[in-house]
């Protein structure tokens, strides 16, 4: 299940070099090219979905515990304190690879803020109404 001009099909299968840090039957997690801070990894499946609403039950199930292993290892080895999961589907939430990947991201004491958001006042009536809206559609 690889797609054809996918460069994370090409990394993840070792078609093209990278800086990995793990590497198991369905995964492979390298470095981001741009990190937001030190260590700040990608997790690839080496199979090609989209998303994460494309990502088949084994693929979804396999991530978290990689994830946290690699952020523990981050713990033990750079001197981070936390780690952010950040996970992006369809570019207006940030997509820019369309090819499903978590990252990692290492967080240290008085570091950059990041994966932060406006907070809004809200409704009880409107937050009934908008959670009726996806139950639906479920
Ligand atoms: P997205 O914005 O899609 O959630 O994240 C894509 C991430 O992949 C970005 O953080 C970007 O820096 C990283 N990236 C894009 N192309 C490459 C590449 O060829 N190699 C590596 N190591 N990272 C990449
Ligand atoms: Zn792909």
């Amino acid at each position: 299940m690889r797609e054809e001009n996918c460069i994370f099909c090409k990394i993840a299968n070792g078609e093209i070099p990278s800086a990995t840090v793990y590497e198991d039957e369905n995964f492979r997690a390298i470095l981001d090219l741009n990190p937001a801070s030190k260590g700040h990894t990608i997790i690839l499946p080496k199979n090609h979905f989209k998303d994460v609403c494309e990502l088949d039950e084994n693929t979804s199930a396999a991530v978290l515990p990689v994830a946290a292993r690699i952020g523990a290892a981050m713990k033990a080895s750079l001197g981070c304190t936390g780690f952010n999961l950040v996970q992006n589907n369809g570019a207006s939430a940030g997509q820019t690879v369309f090819h499903f990947h978590m990252h990692v991201i290492p967080r240290y004491e008085d570091g950059p803020a990041m994966v932060t958001w406006e907070q809004h006042q809200s409704e009880a009536e409107e937050l009934q109404q908008t959670a009726t809206q996806i139950k639906n559609n479920l």
